[in-house]
């Protein structure tokens, strides 16, 4: 079976790399000249299920309306207000119930947790070779906030291991915390999460695809995508025609763009995110992930030289002067953390999650035969991508997935999302 995969972030490097493993004859197609220049480029690196509620809860509304204002924290709107933002605007207002969140927070936990232990469990890649840690994740707070019981409710009952901690306890974890200058009185420490660098991660599955036979076509872009009938039989590139069996739509962002023509309107929109790069040597890095949640900035450190911090949330894309405040603000909060930073030039970088509004991604089998969805991750991407690749890959190998897919199905938007 020959499978196209459109996109060579995150999501499509580790598509192609479980296809590769199942025998496909597999090509993998990019735009731009290597893996996981897009949103998988310098995320903050974060493998957190135990993390991975929905951004639509309840009182997010009146955070967006304060970030207008100019009173908000770490979240932002950027201007102007397109259609495409309003609509999804009021589609995430709508997840925001309690009710809502909690299945929304649920699907992405599951799918979560079925990556992280398949990454994990099962290493395809070695940890050596994308930075890559299986130490936890501190979760922190100050003296203002507390972890909430909802969150702590929704771990319980899924099973995944947390501990509350005190402030001392937080010492002993991350003894780096010593020299902060911002105070975290608790926190919430998830011994089953993870870091590590997804650009690697990507790269490096590439690589292991092309070894087991895969071809990449970089510098390519689709330009669409080929229908006979009801089925998809190709794409069309800017450099000519590719036929196949199945195609993969995995382009993050750009796959809304690409699916729009075949009758799918996808909610996908883009949600900004900075993050700066410091090169760092020695013992004086962190020891494991950590997210100040008051602050909405997260950080680790990657192998044995870099440390990010990473944070915000822009709806849509920022301007200049939002982004230098951004980066200002972010490299002023990594210096109170870990004041040697202070002194350190770090490599500035802004994505673009690939939101839906429920937080939760498109997998499985779109209007068409043939094509298959793996996009919509927005803010967890790198957490979701082992398990999204092998859900799909066996789908399009024609056996049910190991999770329930029906949360992650395209048709939850059918009644807004599909042309008449
Ligand atoms: C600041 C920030 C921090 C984040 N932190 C975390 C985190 O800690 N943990 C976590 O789990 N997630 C995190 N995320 C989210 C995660 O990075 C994304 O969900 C993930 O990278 C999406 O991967 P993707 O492969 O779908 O998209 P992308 O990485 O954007 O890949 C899409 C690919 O498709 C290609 N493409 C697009 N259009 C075409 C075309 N027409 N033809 C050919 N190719 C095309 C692009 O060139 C690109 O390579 C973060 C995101 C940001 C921005």
């Amino acid at each position: 079976m020959h499978v196209i995969v459109v996109g060579a972030g995150i999501a499509g490097a580790t598509t192609a790399l479980a296809l590769a493993q199942e025998g496909c004859s597999v090509s993998i197609i990019d735009a731009v000249p290597s893996p996981a220049m897009g949103a998988s480029f310098a995320n903050a690196g974060l493998i957190s299920p135990g993390h991975c509620f929905s951004w639509a809860e309840p009182g997010v509304m009146t955070m967006a309306a304060k970030s207008l204002l100019g009173w908000g924290d770490g979240i932002g709107i950027c201007q102007p207000w397109t259609p495409a933002l309003l609509r999804w605007g009021a589609l995430f207002a709508r997840e925001s119930t309690r009710e809502r969140w909690l299945a929304n927070s649920k699907a992405a936990l599951a799918l979560a947790s079925y990556s992280r232990d398949i990454q994990f469990g099962t290493p395809a890649i070695p940890v050596d070779a994308y930075g890559g840690q299986h130490a936890g994740i501190l979760y922190l707070y100050g003296p203002d906030h507390a972890p909430s019981t909802h969150d702590a409710a929704l771990l319980r009952g899924a099973g995944e291991a947390f501990a509350q901690l005190d402030a001392e306890q937080l010492l002993q974890h991350e003894p780096l915390l010593r020299q902060a200058r911002v105070h975290f009185s608790q926190g919430v420490y998830c011994p089953n999460d993870g870091t590590g660098d997804a650009a690697r991660y990507a790269a490096a599955c590439v690589d292991e695809a092309i070894r087991l036979g895969a071809t990449a076509c970089f510098g390519q872009r689709v330009l669409r995508l080929e229908t006979r009938g009801d089925a998809v039989v190709g794409v069309t590139t800017d450099r000519g025609h590719h036929v196949a069996d199945a195609v993969v739509m995995a382009a993050g962002l750009s796959s809304r763009d690409l699916l729009s023509p075949l009758g799918h309107e996808l909610p996908i929109h883009p949600v900004s995110g900075y993050s700066v790069t410091y090169r760092v040597k020695g013992s004086k890095r962190p020891r494991v992930g950590a997210v100040s949640i008051p602050h909405k900035v997260a950080w680790a450190a990657f192998g044995d030289e870099t440390v990010r911090f990473t944070g915000y949330a822009d709806i849509g894309i920022p301007g200049e002067s939002r982004a230098r405040r951004r980066f200002e603000a972010l490299e002023r909060f990594a210096a109170e953390v870990f004041p040697e930073l202070a002194a350190l030039q770090p490599a500035r970088w802004i994505g673009q999650r690939p939101m839906t509004p429920d937080n939760v991604p498109f997998l499985g089998a779109a209007l068409q035969r043939n094509l298959w969805l793996n996009c919509g991750h927005g803010a967890m991407g790198w957490t979701m991508a082992c398990g999204s690749a092998r859900a799909v890959a066996d789908l399009v190998l024609g056996r049910p997935a190991a999770i329930e897919l029906a949360p992650y199905s395209w048709g939850r938007y059918r009644a807004l999302g599909r042309r008449p």
